[in-house]
């Protein structure tokens, strides 16, 4: 049983309160992991390489409606929609969040949010900042990790070389990296992405360490309380 099923949740609201509040995942001690980053800064990359390296990890394919780039696969990358179909699944309330972010459309299912966290696994989303705030909101227990590049420099080195961007595209990119960029402080959690295997390690430490947060321990109190209720019985035996 979570903290949350016993009357207190991650925020530490009792139950009355939490009733008239956005809710945790209704899933085990599974949440989701939110990495944000100026584009270029590597959270698909570290996403990809904790995905290939945990088993404990799945994770949320999101809904786009730019055009796949070379090697994309739809239904793995993402699922590339028609402006038409994304705005028809929006109005449908499919969507746990989503976002206009470079001119288009991106917005996480929430049929892909419970796909993951029923297997087991906590969920590993790749979304922009305007998505994490809506995530944080109604998925309380998420948790936020904000990828910094070493430099400036080292960025646009970065995003030139993945080539994937017109010129144009990189500008529409630069600008909204500022905004990423000047939402730092909403996010529990930053990695620096210099070193590609440490700030892998880096993400890994942070979920081994949520796991294990008084807050999301599983039946803490109830655990704790047969402790004491097994040595008070200790004690007033051996005092006899
Ligand atoms: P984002 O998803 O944040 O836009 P990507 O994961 O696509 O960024 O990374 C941008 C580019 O930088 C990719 O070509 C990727 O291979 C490269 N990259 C990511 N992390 C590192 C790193 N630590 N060292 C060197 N190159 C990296
Ligand atoms: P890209 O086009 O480079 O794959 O992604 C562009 C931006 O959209 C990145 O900042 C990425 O995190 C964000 N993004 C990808 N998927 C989602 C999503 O489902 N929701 C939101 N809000 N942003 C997303």
């Amino acid at each position: 049983m979570s903290p949350k099923a016993e009357g207190v949740d991650a925020r530490g609201l009792d139950a009355s309160q939490a009733a008239a509040q956005p809710q945790a995942s209704a899933f085990g001690g599974q949440f989701p992991v939110i990495l944000s980053s100026p584009s270029g800064g590597g959270k698909t990359t570290i996403a990809r390489e904790l995905l290939g390296r945990r088993n404990d990890v799945g994770y949320s394919v999101s809904c786009t409606t730019r055009a796949p780039r070379a090697g994309e696969v739809d239904g793995r990358d993402y699922y590339f929609l028609s402006r038409e179909e994304f705005i028809r699944r929006r109005e449908a309330g499919d969507f746990a969040e989503c976002a206009e972010v470079h001119g288009n459309l991106y917005g996480t299912l929430k049929s892909e949010i419970s796909r993951v966290l029923a297997t087991g696994k906590h969920v590993i989303m790749d979304i922009d900042v305007q998505g994490a705030r809506q995530m944080r909101r109604s998925f309380v227990d998420s948790v936020t990790v904000f990828v910094l590049p070493p430099s400036g420099e080292v960025l646009l080195q970065r995003l030139k070389n993945r080539k994937t961007e017109s010129p144009q595209q990189l500008i529409d990119r630069l600008n909204s990296a500022l905004h990423e960029l000047r939402a730092v402080e909403e996010y529990e959690y930053v990695v620096v992405n210099d070193d590609l295997a440490l700030a892998v390690q880096r993400v890994g430490s942070i979920l081994d360490a949520e796991v294990v947060s008084r807050e999301r321990v599983a039946g803490l109190r109830h655990s704790v309380e047969a402790l004491i209720a097994r040595l008070e019985q200790e004690i007033t035996h051996t005092s006899r």
